[in-house]
């Protein structure tokens, strides 16, 4: 039978466990969230009429700060997905070294075919519900799959409400006209490529014309081919769950946003419904490919930046990619892990890849407890040290205790939690 999401969490866990040498109490602390949070969420749809969803907060650990991660809206999002995404948030805050515990929510269902005034229903009725759990030294939540700055602005608006105040630094990823930082937007993918050009530079500094596949084309894997394009990359592959294009050739990412916009569908770059423009695709180099086929198409570096469990023990042998840059949360599986481990293929784990996310927010929360903003230059200054260091950490440690990144990555944060918990006197 297939792991759980939080089986697999564990089995990371004793991994990091044994190579601290963590006693049973020490470890213990990480093996249960210290807080589950389950409600119904009552709303009223305009499409669907009433309905009851179940709704979550799971908040893992806060030795290293107020509990910190994403609000997901997602059918999948069950209570041990969430409970994984919480567990993994708490490393992640720890790994970047930001003074944040970790923490997930969700709200169980499909929002894909939702009207606007639907989802904001939706996450009004999740900031009521979870009005009491939330705050900005508390528990500050922040965007995740399916949810964005609008579905945040939301949010504040009926958490301010409630607390007669306000309170912007309670949530982060906020529209910039709400206290939202600049740079936020796209800090996931910025943070990922700054972690990939360092790695790169340290194995390979003289490495030039790297291919990049992306699977997913939201806000981390949309951002992340402009990115890697501007710095001289060749993006490859782009797809999404209604399919895109491979081109040995490259893809000008600029275009393909412009058609996911207009047509959210990328194969209209080259086709309209079923009808392909053969000509323009020889011409090009280029095939209409299916989101899966991304994962084991030719290029150097491969970057999963949707959902999770999307390398597993059926594709990762036909994986050709050397490097794998983890922009989604878990999109590896265990097994996966082991067969790319064979193959020599270097995972560039989640919590490290997409930890600029959380850094921004990190940012966000202070300049609106401050209440000085900062340019997206003084972001950018801000959070490439920040991933850098991270990346130093693990890469060294890997070095020295000769074990993969995900497992230094894991290892790391552990420690530093732990750490905070023995200072505070729990263990
Ligand atoms: N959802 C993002 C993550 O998984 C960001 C979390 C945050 O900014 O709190 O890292």
């Amino acid at each position: 039978m297939k792991n759980t999401p939080f089986q697999n969490y564990l089995l990371n866990l004793e991994k990091a466990v044994s190579v601290l040498g963590l006693s049973k109490e020490e470890s213990n602390i990480l093996r249960e969230p210290e807080n589950i949070i389950e409600k119904k969420i009552k709303v009223e749809l305009e499409e669907e009429g009433s309905k009851e969803l179940n709704a979550y907060r799971v908040q893992f650990n806060n030795a290293r700060g107020p509990y910190k991660g994403g609000i997901r809206f997602h059918q999948d999002a069950d209570i041990n997905e969430v409970k994984a995404l919480a567990a993994v948030m708490a490393i992640k805050c720890a790994v970047a070294d930001i003074p944040f515990g970790g923490a997930k929510g969700g709200v169980q269902f499909n929002p894909k075919h939702m009207s606007k005034r639907d989802i904001e229903k939706v996450s009004r009725a999740f900031a009521n519900a979870f009005a009491d759990d939330i705050g900005v030294d508390k528990d500050i939540p922040a965007p995740d799959v399916y949810t964005n700055s609008s579905v945040m602005a939301i949010m504040l608006d009926e958490y301010e409400k409630i607390v007669n105040k306000s309170e912007p630094g309670v949530i982060t990823g906020k529209p910039i006209e709400l206290g939202g930082s600049l740079g936020r937007e796209n800090a996931t993918a910025q943070g990922g490529a700054y972690v990939l050009q360092e790695f790169i530079d340290t194995i390979h500094p003289k490495k030039k014309d790297l291919t990049v596949a992306v699977q997913g084309f939201g806000n981390a894997g949309s951002n992340i081919a402009k990115i890697l394009h501007y710095m001289g990359y060749t993006i490859v592959a782009v797809a999404d769950s209604k399919g895109g294009v491979y081109s040995s050739n490259g893809i000008d990412p600029e275009h393909a946003v412009k058609v996911k916009h207009e047509k959210d569908d990328l194969t209209h770059m080259y086709c309209e419904g079923t009808v392909c423009d053969l000509e323009k695709l020889e011409r090009d180099g280029a095939k209409i490919i299916k989101n899966e086929d991304v994962i084991t198409c030719e290029c150097d570096i491969l970057i999963p930046a949707a959902l999770d469990e999307q390398i597993h023990k059926d594709n990762a042998k036909d994986v050709k990619a050397k490097v794998i840059l983890e922009l989604a949360n878990g999109p590896t599986t265990p097994e996966a892990d082991e067969i790319l481990k064979e193959k020599g293929i270097t995972i560039i784990p989640d919590i490290l890849a997409n930890a600029g996310g959380v850094t921004a927010s990190y940012f966000e929360w202070t300049q609106n407890r401050n209440g000085f903003y900062w340019s997206e230059e003084e972001v950018q200054k801000k959070l490439k040290p920040i991933m850098i260091k991270a990346f130093t950490d693990i890469w060294k440690m890997s070095k020295e205790k000769n074990i993969p990144l995900r497992d230094t990555a894991f290892a790391l944060g552990v420690d530093r939690i732990i750490q905070a918990t023995r200072h505070r006197g729990r263990v």
